[in-house]
């Protein structure tokens, strides 16, 4: 968002920001069990359109909270009167590391998609979900677990090495395995 006000005219500026960003959403979860109704429903493209939501409380009001897939069945998603930030077009892979075995995405990259990038190059994720449509982010960050080799408990983010995060306040931090015992 900030790149584009950056360059476009302000007409055009506003329009993008219409698509971008919807006031008086109803988000509801795939089992459409679970309702809420954010104040915004903003879809972010980098880490800048995400610090801008969470430094800007007035047009992005609080709670905040991430949505990938939406195939929690639980209220994680619910942000009644906040802002619900869609990361599904933050979607790019990044890259791997032959050595270290790591591969880098973005946050709402389709778990399905990783794999099939990592099967290209005679790789795979060590836990494979049954189903592909979740969203890297949710899957590192939530508890989510499947099939994995024997004697494996499973859970995908017992597998994250590293995270680039934007905290409540805006603030970028990048954590690592090799460098914080925390994680
Ligand atoms: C048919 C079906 C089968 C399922 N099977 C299994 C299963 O076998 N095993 C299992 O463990 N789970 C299973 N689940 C649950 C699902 O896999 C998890 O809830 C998963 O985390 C959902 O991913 P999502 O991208 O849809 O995230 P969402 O549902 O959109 O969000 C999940 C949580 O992650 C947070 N989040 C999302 N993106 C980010 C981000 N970028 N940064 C920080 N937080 C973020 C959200 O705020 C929310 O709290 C199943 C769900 C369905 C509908």
């Amino acid at each position: 968002m900030a790149e584009a006000r950056h360059w476009l005219p302000a007409a055009a500026a506003a329009l993008l920001l219409a698509v971008w960003g919807a006031a008086g959403v109803e988000v509801r979860n795939w089992g459409r069990d679970i309702v809420t109704n954010p104040a915004q429903f903003v879809t972010v493209r980098s880490a800048d359109d995400i610090v801008e939501v969470v430094r800007d409380g007035e047009s992005y009001p609080a709670p905040v909270r991430a949505l990938g897939s939406r195939h929690s069945n639980t209220k994680v998603i619910m942000a009644d009167g906040g802002t619900v930030v869609n990361m599904r077009k933050m979607n790019a892979i990044l890259g791997h590391d032959e050595s270290k075995l790591t591969v880098t995405v973005e946050a709402g990259a389709l778990y399905i998609d990783v794999s099939e990038y990592l099967q290209k190059h005679g790789l795979m994720h060590y836990v494979n979900t049954e189903f592909g449509s979740i969203t890297s982010g949710a899957a590192a960050v939530a508890h989510t677990k499947d099939a994995a080799f024997v004697g494996e408990h499973g859970q995908i983010s017992s597998y994250v090495v590293g995270v680039k995060i934007v905290t409540a306040d805006g603030e970028r931090l990048h954590k690592s395995r090799a460098v914080h015992d925390a994680m």
